[in-house]
């Protein structure tokens, strides 16, 4: 992950921490006046609570924080991808607004640090398990082979990446599919009930396949764009292969549990 995509996620996270911790305050001190009227324990139960609250999240972003500058699991972090998804991204949207950061680049930052997390707990799959997930929008325009149905039609022309994606597939014997949406991409991994998944798509696409595939971790890639969205677009076919060459060539065996 590059150090600026590092900055941004863990910039964002500390000042998410810090937003959630003065509203926590405000919300205790604004009733306090009138909690010992209820009962005399009441504030310092409050409290107790409220510091609990705080400091189990702090607790939770260390550990993630940790994870991300060592890129490595650590004690207790199995859960950390869970919640970056479901509690502190949304959360960091907003945020990013506030101060200026466009959702794309937070969206980067956040498929940054899935990969992280998700290559932190996952050393290796078996190949038949790992599912290479591509969007339409890689083929070339003018091809008209349809290889939603079955992508190993494709001649190899080589005038798109999917003919590259192809041999890697063959290379590393994984399932490879092409997808024109989030309902055929939802049909595809249900077919192949893979372990895990290495996606290619858009920022946007990519977040919320993220966030919708969980628990079953996925490794995104964002595509490249150089006529536009979704037109003729392309991948950094090393990256493809480096996630593939992490996975099987790995020789740690993955925990059960996945996310
Ligand atoms: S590489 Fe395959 S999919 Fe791409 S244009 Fe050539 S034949 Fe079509």
């Amino acid at each position: 992950m590059s150090e600026p995509k590092k900055r941004i996620f863990i910039g964002l996270i500390v000042f998410t921490v810090f937003l959630i911790t003065a509203v926590t305050v405000a919300l205790y001190l604004v009733p306090y006046v009138g909690l010992k009227n209820i009962h005399r324990h009441a504030p310092a139960a409050v409290c107790i609570t409220m510091g609990g609250m705080i400091g189990a999240l702090s607790l939770g972003v260390g550990l993630l924080v940790v994870t991300i500058l060592r890129g490595k699991e650590i004690f207790g972090a199995t859960k950390l991808r869970g919640i970056v998804i479901e509690i502190l991204f949304p959360i960091m949207i907003v945020v990013g607004k506030l101060v200026g950061i466009s959702k794309d680049k937070v969206q980067q930052s956040f498929v940054e640090v899935n990969n992280l997390l998700v290559q932190a707990k996952w050393h290796s799959a078996r190949p038949e398990r790992i599912l290479l997930l591509m969007p339409h929008c890689l083929q070339f325009s003018d091809c008209d082979i349809k290889i939603t149905s079955d992508v190993y039609k494709c001649k190899s022309c080589g005038k798109c990446r999917i003919k590259d994606l192809v041999e890697l597939a063959h290379k590393y014997n994984v399932h490879l599919s092409v997808a024109t949406g989030g309902t055929l991409a939802r049909r595809r991994v249900a077919e192949a009930k893979p372990q895990i998944i290495i996606a290619v798509a858009c920022e946007r696409d990519l977040t919320s396949g993220i966030q919708d595939a969980y628990p079953l971790p996925v490794i995104g890639i964002i595509n490249d764009r150089p006529f536009g969205p979704c037109f003729n677009t392309s991948v950094d076919i090393t990256k493809v292969a480096e996630a593939l060459a992490h996975l099987v060539g790995g020789s740690k065996s993955p925990s059960p549990a996945v996310g």
